[in-house]
């Protein structure tokens, strides 16, 4: 999702209480922000943010970080967290390649990646959310119970993704290929991607990728 540039998005997001703008300060320290000890999940490419708002509302014992690469989608997600009060959300605007310079390790226990970009040229490949460059990224900062979860409407990159997780040391848990006809469906919450492809009758693939 690249919505047209915004002039002064980066800004506005910057000032905004709810984004982390230094986080490479809070690397081995993100408990002292939410000042508790609970568990911290990431959604990577959160775009609007409605699934995270969601989750962070259903979990209040849970701390909840959407990473955004672009200011312009950002802020859509900011526009949201001013109707609502919430204590166990931030986002950071930042390109989850970097992901280790501000997550140490076993610093989170679960990733959700939700309809990320397919990069459907060979050659951007490692650009995918669940290459094998990016797993081992996970790697670094997940706890050893911990997992991605990953849902998507693009066969090719499901199956992509399954092949790069059968490369490495992670395993894959749970795998639907129609999540919406299936028993996990009870407990999902739709993003914004997601109640557009249902609506046109597409299947959602799932994932849990463990180690
Ligand atoms: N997750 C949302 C949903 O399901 O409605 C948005 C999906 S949209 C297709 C993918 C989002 O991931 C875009 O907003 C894009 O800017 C973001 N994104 C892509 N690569 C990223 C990266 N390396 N780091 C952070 N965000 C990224």
């Amino acid at each position: 999702m690249r919505l047209r540039n915004i002039t002064g998005s980066n800004e506005t997001v910057a000032k905004n209480r709810h984004v982390i703008t230094e986080p490479e300060k809070l690397k081995g320290s993100w408990n002292t922000l939410f000042a508790n000890d609970n568990p911290i999940h990431l959604e990577i490419g959160t775009g609007k943010g409605k699934f995270l708002m969601e989750l962070a509302t259903r979990n209040p014992g849970i701390n909840y970080i959407g990473i955004e690469k672009y200011s312009s989608v950002l802020l859509r997600a900011l526009e949201k967290m001013d109707e609502t009060e919430y204590s166990n959300v931030y986002f950071i605007r930042f390109d989850a390649e970097y992901l280790t310079n501000i997550f140490a390790e076993n610093e989170i226990e679960r990733i959700y990646l939700n309809f990320s970009d397919p990069w459907p040229k060979d050659r951007h490949a490692k650009r995918r959310l669940t290459s094998r460059q990016f797993l081992s990224r996970y790697n670094q900062c997940l706890q050893s119970d911990g997992e991605v979860i990953f849902k998507t409407d693009n066969r090719p990159l499901f199956d992509f993704s399954l092949e790069e997780i059968d490369a490495t040391e992670w395993r894959a848990k749970c795998i639907t290929y129609d999540l919406h006809n299936s028993e996990h469906v009870e407990s999902n919450i739709m993003t914004e991607y997601e109640e557009r492809f249902v609506a046109e009758g597409k299947p959602i693939h799932m994932v849990r990728i463990c180690r």
